[in-house]
């Protein structure tokens, strides 16, 4: 034996590897590409990744230093993933270290290993007589429908329960009446032979949604990406769902990515009633020995279906056979720190990897994605009618100057919420803006309350007695007194959706109101709650922020009121139009669902604008359509390319030189935009700055952004800025 040289990616902002010592007594068992080794790292101690193994190295070796330890365990990233990472670091430009940092699980990232448990999981400890199983239906349904679902699943975990909206001590006290009992799940890689499909949930598919299931079942084994572009309920979960009976009964796993909070319990149901099989779930509402759990049920093949939001994209499976990308258009599937990867983006780049088909569903597609699909890339498919007598919503626009006013709401639209009520139907309003109020002055000299840090309006919260900068988080006690002129008359301007719901509970005693947004919803628990309260009509007038417009069904909203959407009409960002439809749309989509009409009104002071226009009369793919050649003739994604180097300081003049020292040379094919301050050019007390490189070809701007990076070793201000490149930015405003 002797001495092994590794090359190691340690999760440091540093783009290269690291070369190590492994001494003879620490190579057995022997070291395996893709294992975590400790390694000494300056004053510190590090985990890293092996990413190579070889017998000699170029440097010295008095110039090396030998790995402190190894963790030796199963958790290994496979050859498999690890090129996909390798792949996702150089197309994002990002240091590897940080790359296989993030997509590890944060239990597996640190020194001191926890005690890592084996997943458990529920399974029926007995077969109940009939009358057993009769009274427990009527004196503890909820513990009823967990005995049913468990008995179906044969296995379930915990975290599914909760995920569906189930209790801890519902589950606890059909353990004591020894109904159920917790295993451990099987550490040795198990099949899920016992797939079963639960045929009696299967609907009968129309024709257009056949259409698709079958050309996806086509691709079975090779690479394919197709869209589904189908208005809200025209049947894509339903696709997705037949879609995938083939990859399992297979034996391969399915990954399906949805949005942020799009994995309500609605959602998770359906694939429960559908499939007999071992689920994953990975979503914000889990704790790190949670996710854990599910990475290593991925790992070890015991989960057939993983199902979780944009970091699902990492969890290792042997054997995946499908991806589906569900609301692809959202804008929580691109990260906006650090690794700015987007999910769907890697997605495809995986799915290809493995020669797998992968499925992309929106009923607002992103224009990236419908031109790919329009020119012939993707396998296009349209799902252009709900099925039954569903129908869709119909759209109103209200302009807000030919009307009385009262906080924010037009006598037209109240009249109109009146009506819906006096029907027994729900209304649901649409403010995008959290809090009490977005500002307060003072009134006798007009002075404004600003976050110092941002120079922004701090948000007035009345609940909580603060204001809030929503840029920065910043707190402050709400003054009493003008700091400026000590009048005492400070009052809040405009409104946010706290103040909205008081107004609307004064308007409508009658009836109750219920508010949804981060605020709200901050609780472990309260969003599942809250849903369910208005899926039982315990609500009839709900207010909320975006977080409505994901996902969920709510079959007896009838009237969709969008309060004011004006902000977006006039933006400097070339795609604020391209979300406003989205958004628009798919807040629309909530509405009439079920076999009732519904209505979209939407108050605006522009009722002319063009982008409106063509929205209500034609609707989105015909907007989309005409964006994109907009889209064309500007250059501009998705048919130029471009990315974004940011950098910001405590003082403007940093970054600004910075960037600039970016410009002095010039690249093929390339054009450098800026330095330009950000949109918002101070927040948290930092200066923003701008640079956008923009290019005719993806290899072009690949090849800018490495010669780019090259340079910064020598820039000058390197040291004084905070910087970061964002390959396919989505959002300038940041
Ligand atoms: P989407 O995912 O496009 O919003 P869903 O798959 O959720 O649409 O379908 C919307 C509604 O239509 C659901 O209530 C679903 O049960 C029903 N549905 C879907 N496909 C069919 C079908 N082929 N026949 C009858 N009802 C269907
Ligand atoms: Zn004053
Ligand atoms: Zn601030």
């Amino acid at each position: 034996m002797q001495i092994q040289y590794i090359q190691v990616a340690i999760p440091v902002p540093m783009r290269q590897l690291f070369t190590y010592q492994v001494p003879i007594d620490l190579q057995t068992p022997a070291v395996h590409i893709g294992e975590r080794v400790i390694v000494p790292f300056g004053p510190r101690e590090l985990v890293g990744i092996v990413l190579s193994i070889d017998k000699q190295s170029e440097i010295p070796d008095s110039k090396l230093k030998a790995i402190k330890s190894r963790i030796v365990d199963s958790f290994h990233f496979d050859a498999t993933l690890l090129s996909f990472l390798k792949r996702c670091a150089d197309y994002y430009h990002h240091p590897i270290g940080d790359v296989l940092k993030q997509a590890l699980p944060v239990l597996l990232r640190q020194i001191k290993q926890p005690d890592i448990s084996l997943p458990t999981r529920w399974r029926c400890s007995a077969s109940p007589q009939e009358a057993e199983l009769d009274s427990l239906k009527k004196k503890a349904s909820k513990q009823f429908e967990i005995f049913q679902l468990i008995n179906k699943h044969q296995s379930i975990t915990w975290v599914e329960l909760r995920t569906l909206g189930f209790s801890k001590s519902q589950l606890t006290a059909l353990e004591n009446k020894n109904l159920v009992e917790q295993y451990q799940s099987s550490p040795v890689t198990y099949q899920w032979q016992q797939y079963t499909l639960n045929e009696e949930n299967k609907l009968s598919l129309s024709l257009e949604q056949a259409i698709i299931v079958t050309a996806i079942k086509q691709t079975h084994d090779e690479f394919a990406c197709h869209l589904i572009d189908g208005i809200t309920g025209s049947g894509k979960t339903e696709v997705y769902l037949q879609a995938m009976e083939k990859v399992l009964a297979a034996d391969k796993q399915v990954l399906v990515l949805v949005p942020e909070i799009g994995l309500t319990p609605q959602t998770l149901n359906r694939f429960e009633q559908r499939f007999n099989v071992p689920i994953g779930l990975h979503h914000s509402g889990l704790n790190d020995n949670e996710r854990l759990q599910t990475w290593l049920e991925a790992q070890r093949g015991s989960a057939a279906i993983v199902i979780g939001t944009r970091s699902a994209i990492f969890t290792p499976l042997h054997k995946l056979g499908l991806i589906i990308v569900d609301e692809e258009h959202d804008g929580s599937f691109k990260q906006q720190d650090s690794f700015r990867y987007h999910a769907r983006d890697i997605a495809i780049l995986r799915a290809r990897q493995l020669n797998i088909p992968i499925v992309l569903g929106s009923a607002t597609p992103s224009l990236e994605t419908l031109q790919n699909a329009l020119v012939g890339k993707y396998f296009y498919h349209q799902l252009l009618n709900r099925p039954g007598r569903s129908q869709t919503a119909k759209i109103e626009l209200i302009d807000v100057a030919k009307q009385q006013m009262q906080h924010g709401l037009s006598s037209y639209l109240k009249t109109a919420i009146d009506d819906t009520l006096a029907r027994g139907e729900q209304v649901l309003i649409f403010l995008n803006r959290r809090g009490y109020a977005p500002a307060i002055t003072c009134m006798t000299c007009q002075w404004i309350a600003d976050c110092q840090r941002c120079n922004k309006p701090y948000t007035l919260h009345r609940g909580q007695q603060l204001l809030i900068c929503h840029h920065c988080g910043s707190q402050k006690r709400i003054p009493i007194q003008c700091p400026n002129c000590n009048s005492i008359d400070i009052q809040s301007m405009g409104q946010g959706t706290e103040q909205l719901e008081l107004r609307i509970e004064e308007f409508f005693p009658d009836y109750s109101t219920v508010r949804i947004d981060r605020d709200s919803t901050r609780r472990k628990g309260a969003l599942t709650k809250l849903l369910h309260e208005i899926t039982n009509n315990k609500h009839q007038i709900l207010i909320g922020t975006q977080m409505l417009a994901k996902g969920h069904h709510f079959p007896n909203v009838t009237l969709v009121a969008l309060l004011d959407v004006d902000g977006a009409l006039f933006s400097f960002d070339f795609r604020a139009a391209e979300h406003m439809a989205q958004l628009l749309v798919q807040v629309a989509g909530r509405a009439g669902r079920e076999s009732k009409q519904g209505t979209v009104m939407v108050q605006t002071n522009f009722p002319e604008h063009p982008l409106l226009q063509d929205l209500v009369h034609n609707g989105y793919n015909h907007f989309a359509q005409y964006a994109l050649t907009e889209r064309k003739q500007a250059n501009l994604p998705p048919f130029g390319f471009q990315a974004l180097f940011r950098a910001d300081a405590n003082y403007p003049s940093y970054p600004e030189k910075f960037l600039r020292a970016l410009t002095t040379n010039s690249y093929a094919g390339c054009e450098l935009i800026g330095p330009v301050p950000a949109a918002m050019e101070k927040r948290a007390g930092k200066y923003r700055f701008h640079l956008i490189v923009q290019a005719k070809s993806r290899k072009l701007l690949h090849q800018a952004v490495w010669q780019l990076l090259q340079t910064i070793p020598k820039n000058d201000w390197q040291n004084k800025v905070r910087w970061s490149v964002d390959i396919d930015p989505i959002d300038l405003n940041w």
